[in-house]
């Protein structure tokens, strides 16, 4: 069998592997320092800086091909690895890195992100708070997660009493929005693409706290417009792999929030509700296989996810027979930290 080497050691890269271990694949991770839960089901276990260089070459070279789960994974690096084993194409990280460089390249292709502007200096805060209004949030440009590096501003004196952050920003206007959703997709390396149906996705305090399908009426009005501009993104990006565009269901149409070049927590729910998963679509996709049907199998999915201390308690959940627990292992349960999550699968409307 093959080798699928994988960049980063969360969840998702341990979903993963586990797909990947079904299709007879063995796995490789290769993750920095930290408390890493794709190991428990790789073959192996690379612990080393992304800018080592030679633990990188020896990795690489156990790999056919490589692909990653984490999408602050340097661009430098994934660019290290000979281009024809790399998938998706490093491209779709550099695009994506970069908020600014996100929006304008999805505007490009005729998407329609928030009103945002570029922000380095309090002037700049002061000015585009000004031009555009509030409420809006205040974003790092990098490296953002789960809300991380992100300000709320009520109004222009939010504005001026806030210490700036150290990194360069985008201001957005906040976005009224009815409901927010996200279009996953996986796209072959033959160029095929298959979507996911779209979940309504339920956020607390900037974390995703749950997904449930089907999504209601407002937003399955607007999940043809939004896929149009992620097909649109998957063939500009040459993507191969699960591409997941992020948006806001308004009364003027879907907004584009913003893309994770991977997996995501809110395909989670096709594990168990769909033909065929996220994980192992991916895993389909980059290692040159036919794509499988991504078409939903029951007619009501909820996932949740569990944060910090909840994981303790969370076996209990699997008192109800529908639902389906699914736990890192992760190490350390800190406070808001995704420790696992549930689906809850209901197959017919008899429950
Ligand atoms: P992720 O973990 O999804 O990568 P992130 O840290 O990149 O999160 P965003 O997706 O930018 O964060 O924002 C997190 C959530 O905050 C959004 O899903 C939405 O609920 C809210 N949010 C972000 N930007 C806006 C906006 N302009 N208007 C309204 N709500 C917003
Ligand atoms: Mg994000
Ligand atoms: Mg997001």
């Amino acid at each position: 069998g093959s080798t699928i080497g994988i960049l980063g050691g969360g969840q998702l890269g341990r979903m993963m592997a586990t797909s990947a271990a079904q299709l007879g694949y063995r796995c490789v991770s290769y993750a920095p320092e930290g408390d890493n839960v794709s190991g428990a089901v790789s073959e192996d276990f690379i612990t080393a800086d992304w800018d080592d260089a030679s633990a990188l070459a020896a990795f690489a070279d156990r790999c056919d091909v490589v692909t990653w789960e984490f999408e602050n994974v340097p661009v430098t690096t994934a660019r290290a690895i000979q281009q024809a084993k790399i998938f998706p194409d490093p491209l779709a990280l550099e695009t994506a890195q970069d908020r600014l460089n996100e929006k304008r390249f999805v505007e490009g292709l005729g998407g329609r992100p928030a009103a945002y502007a570029k922000v380095d200096t309090s002037q700049d805060l002061e000015a585009a708070v000004d031009r555009l209004g509030a409420p809006g949030i205040l974003k790092t440009r990098r490296d953002g997660y789960d809300g991380k590096g992100q300000w709320r501003i009520g109004s222009l004196r939010d504005a001026e009493g806030l210490r700036m952050p150290e990194a360069a920003c985008i201001y957005e206007a906040f976005v009224e929005f009815e409901a927010e959703f996200s279009v996953i997709l996986v796209r072959s390396r033959e160029g095929e693409i298959r979507f996911w149906d779209s979940a309504r996705n339920v956020h607390e305090g900037g974390i995703l706290s749950a997904s449930y399908y089907p999504a209601g009426e407002a937003i399955a009005a607007q999940v043809g417009e939004a896929r149009e501009l992620a097909r649109k993104v998957a063939d500009a990006l040459k993507y191969v792999g699960v591409l997941t565009l992020e948006f806001f269901a308004t009364r003027d149409g879907p907004i584009f929030n913003e893309m994770a070049p991977r997996v995501h927590n809110s395909g989670h729910w096709t594990i168990e509700g769909a033909a065929t998963s996220q994980f192992e679509n991916h895993i389909r996709a980059v290692a040159g296989l036919p794509l499988g049907d991504t078409r939903t199998t029951a007619a009501a999915v909820e996932m949740r996810n569990i944060l910090g201390a909840d994981i303790d308690s969370a076996h209990a959940k699997l008192g109800d027979a529908r639902v389906h627990l699914h736990d890192y292992g992760k190490a350390e349960a800190s406070e808001g930290r995704k420790m696992g999550h549930m689906t809850l699968v209901t197959l017919d409307t008899r429950g």
